[in-house]
């Protein structure tokens, strides 16, 4: 789950780290009686989950508190990759001498936490990776021991050179991987973390993305989750109980069972087709569920072919059979829909599809083979 900057900021502050002010606002006028506040010079950020905002027209300067309110005003009403503004963060302005990176997230080949910085901060990581990769340093943190305070101070000495900055660094470093640690987050980032004209050392920006399975004994946390700001399949699924990851490609795949799931999706590549998402109904037998899966399947526009693949235990065939034939009745479905089931009630199961017009296999190998050759 992402969480916004303004929200990210919050976790920042209640480890005691160095992170600018701000309020949020959700119309122009009330972002001028905050700016007024500050004496007009404010900057003014969309609150969206997406990267590359200042790029966007997102981030915007004011001189005055007009110029805060008019700033306002255009990025309230934009689209910021597909996601629409409704609420801005206002914060003083900031004098900016220098801009550095630090971020850190769960890195799966080492099992570790890996702290990483760089200099070449207020830019996009990913680029600076790919350009320049020397400039960012990395740091694997065994999580038995946490990191020490000399490892902060060695990172932050990539960053800043005057001794006073290096420390507050330093200090900023452990507090993020604190924050990090103690709510249960997959990634935890600072871009830019800045030097100011003054010398002081400042998160100005904050991304945090909380691993999902945390959130159960978090509730605080989960209660922070905003829907509006969500893909609409994904939190659709959610709602129903039903596992959903959007892909590229598009075949609509509809299994029981996450691993039946991702070797379905294996299948569909190793026969040249691509997988338009990864979806497991669960082991519960309920037509409702594969209702909600279709409809879900069916609003991507790019699913030419949706593919179900059932292996029946808990799951009873004939209900998968239900929910497909109620699912025709309720939407329109323009793709073909190619089947294979197999186990309990699966004889049940495939006379309710001949009644409704449809047939069902049995070898996964032939059905998925379909399923890509109508995809073209
Ligand atoms: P992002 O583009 O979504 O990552 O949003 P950021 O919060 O990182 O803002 C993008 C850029 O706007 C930063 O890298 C800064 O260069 C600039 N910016 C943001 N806040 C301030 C500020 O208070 N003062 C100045 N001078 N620039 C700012
Ligand atoms: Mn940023």
């Amino acid at each position: 789950m992402n969480l916004h900057e303004y929200q990210a900021k919050e976790l920042f502050r209640a480890a005691g780290m160095a992170v600018n002010p701000g309020e949020v606002a959700g119309d122009a006028r009330a972002v001028r009686r905050i700016a007024e506040r500050w004496d007009g010079k404010v900057v003014v950020k969309a609150q969206v989950h997406s990267g590359g905002r200042g790029k966007a027209g997102g981030v915007r300067l004011a001189r005055t508190a007009g110029e805060a309110e008019s700033s306002a005003e255009a990025i309230l009403g934009m689209e910021i990759n597909g996601l629409a503004v409704e609420r801005v963060l206002v914060s003083p302005l900031e004098e900016i001498a220098s801009e550095a990176y630090a971020g850190v997230l769960v890195d799966r080949d080492s099992q570790c936490p890996v702290l990483m910085v760089s200099a070449e901060g207020g830019v996009d990581i990913e680029e600076v990776a790919r350009d320049n990769p020397d400039a960012i340093h990395r740091l694997h943190v065994d999580p038995r021991y946490g990191l020490m305070p000399h490892q902060a101070f060695g990172l932050a000495g990539k960053l800043f050179r005057d001794p006073a900055q290096r420390r507050q660094g330093a200090r900023i470093i452990a507090q993020l991987y604190q924050v990090f640690v103690e709510n249960g987050a997959s990634m935890a980032e600072i871009n830019p973390l800045i030097a100011t004209a003054a010398g002081e050392v400042l998160a100005i920006d904050a991304k945090v993305s909380l691993d999902d399975n945390e959130l159960f004994r978090r509730p605080a946390l989960a209660a922070l989750r905003d829907p509006g700001s969500e893909d609409e399949a994904e939190r659709k699924a959610r709602e129903k109980g039903l596992s959903f990851v959007r892909l590229e490609g598009n075949v609509g795949c509809c299994v029981n069972g996450a691993g039946l799931a991702m070797a379905t999706m294996d299948l569909v590549k190793h026969c040249g087709g691509e997988p338009a998402n990864f979806l497991d109904i669960g082991g519960s037998s309920n037509p409702d569920k594969v209702v909600a899966a279709l409809e879900i399947i069916t609003a991507d526009p790019a699913v030419r072919v949706i593919l179900f693949n059932i292996f029946g235990g808990i799951t009873r065939c004939d209900d998968v059979a239900r929910g497909i034939v109620e699912a025709t009745r309720r939407i329109e479905i323009e793709a073909p829909i190619v089947i294979r089931l197999t186990g309990t009630n699966e004889r049940l199961a495939r006379e309710i599809l001949a009644d409704a017009g449809f047939a069902a296999g049995t070898s996964m190998d032939e059905v998925v083979q379909e399923a890509v050759r109508l995809a073209g």
